[in-house]
């Protein structure tokens, strides 16, 4: 008990003690207790009447001057005014540096709800995308921002990666788009500028089309005469192995050049593949006799060709990743060792595995194995007269006809290289006449 209690208790009992001494004198004891009991309740009710006043007009009014139990009440109730008062002045000022924040950002942010209708968005986000305050709240995203690639990105769900849009404001402004989902369904909406970077990629584009271009007729000229030099029988003899040098190194520039070439027009490719009639078992088999010619070769190369199914794609660009598959296979799998070409199709569509027992790909290489002149040993690639393009030409082309490539490697021990046609590509029954 606080010592205002009981200084309170001890003088309501002294007081309550005198009354019944100076009733006893006066002869009405009952009476004079009862009179000071209603004093002490009347004084009492007027202290909680000016309680009750203070609380209401606490902003304007100074608080009453009491003591004891009123005054430690008043103290009280002074303390958590304070303190909701020092929150509430958090609070604003948390929410204004988080406007500040939000308007100062590069980036445009939008706040969408489950339904995915828009909570909020920043300055920038207006600016970008053309939102109008007030009139889009409560509008859903996908009735203000009608890009297709977007719609379809919003119904796939997988909002691991952004997505770029042309903006609904400017044509020649792209824009990033990247779904980042938090609390109880809701979504943020981060929208980028990127004109930028999509320009300086256009640009990269170009300059390695232009380059490998310009680079190959010079090169054509340089490898017929070097040809020319190292086939004649009357060079001098000590040129002749620095000719050769000479013949193999423009021949690895010359792959390297081609294979440029071919990058950029799948690169520049917007549209899906044609989808032309593609023999795949004709096509496998002459490149199974294509690499039994070969000099430096495993020695077993198996073809199992297990279904008719012919594909609907571009046939030069099929030949290019079979060729790639397989080649690969005989350069990276040593003479004692076995290629297994094998093509099916089933419910999920048409597929392509290339298994070698070569010198496989260690884990961590894996997931960069398709990227530009990523080697895991260029030297040895270097040797072989690969340039370093081969896989990621693969993956544009499957890509340009809606497939995927699947890649399992054991270092050591050998990989697989499996490609996936989906069923919209694969031709089960070809027309009789090109079965002929
Ligand atoms: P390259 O012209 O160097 O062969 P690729 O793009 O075709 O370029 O392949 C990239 C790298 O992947 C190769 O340098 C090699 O390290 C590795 N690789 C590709 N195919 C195989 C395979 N069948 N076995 C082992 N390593 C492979």
């Amino acid at each position: 008990m606080s010592a205002a209690w009981s200084f309170a208790i001890a003088r309501l009992v002294g007081v309550l003690a005198l009354a019944a001494a100076v009733g006893w004198i006066v002869g009405y004891p009952s009476a004079t207790i009862v009179a000071v009991l209603g004093g002490y309740l009347a004084l009492n009710y007027v202290r909680l009447f000016r309680l009750e006043y203070w609380l209401r007009r606490r902003r304007t009014e100074e608080p009453p001057d009491f003591h004891g139990v009123w005054g430690d009440v008043v103290a009280l109730v002074m303390r958590i005014y304070r303190r909701k008062q020092f929150h509430k002045r958090r609070i604003v000022q948390l929410f204004r540096e988080f406007r500040r924040m939000t308007t100062a950002m590069p980036d445009g942010v939008i706040v969408l709800n489950a339904e995915r209708e828009i909570d909020w968005f920043n300055r920038n986000a207006a600016r970008l995308l053309g939102l109008r305050r007030k009139i889009d709240f409560r509008q859903r995203i996908d009735n203000l921002l009608r890009q297709p690639d977007f719609i379809r990105y919003l119904e796939a769900k997988d909002y691991a990666l952004p997505i770029v849009v042309r903006s609904p404001v400017g044509s020649d402004t792209f824009l990033s788009l990247h779904m980042v989902a938090y609390g109880a369904g809701q979504m943020l909406l981060l929208v980028r500028d990127v004109t930028r970077q999509i320009r300086l990629e256009a640009m990269r584009k170009d300059f390695v089309a232009n380059a490998s271009h310009e680079l190959r007729s010079p090169l054509t000229v340089i490898s017929g005469y070097v040809d020319t030099l190292a086939d004649d029988p009357g060079i001098d003899p000590t040129w002749r192995e620095p000719l050769q040098e000479m013949r193999r190194q423009a021949e690895r520039m010359r792959a390297v050049v081609n294979d440029l070439i071919e990058l950029s027009r799948l690169e520049a490719a917007t549209a899906e593949a044609p989808a032309e009639l593609v023999d795949v078992a004709g096509m496998l088999a002459m490149m199974r006799r294509e690499v039994l010619a070969m000099e430096q070769r495993p020695r077993e190369v198996v073809l199992s060709v297990d279904s008719d199914a012919k594909l609907l794609g571009a046939e030069q660009e099929i030949h290019s990743i079979f060729w790639n598959l397989i080649s690969n296979a005989v350069k990276y799998t040593p003479v004692d060792g076995r290629i297994d070409i094998r093509w099916w199709a089933d419910a999920a569509g048409a597929h392509l595995a290339v298994r070698d027992t070569g010198v496989g790909i260690a884990p961590e290489h894996l997931p960069r194995i398709t990227e530009r002149f990523y080697r895991v040993d260029p030297g040895r690639s270097r040797a072989t007269g690969g340039s370093g393009l081969g896989l990621t030409i693969v993956k544009h082309s499957l890509q340009r006809h809606g497939g995927t490539l699947e890649i399992q490697s054991e270092q050591g021990r050998g990989s697989t290289f499996t490609c996936h046609f989906p069923l919209r590509r694969v031709a089960a029954r070809a027309p009789a006449a090109v079965n002929l």
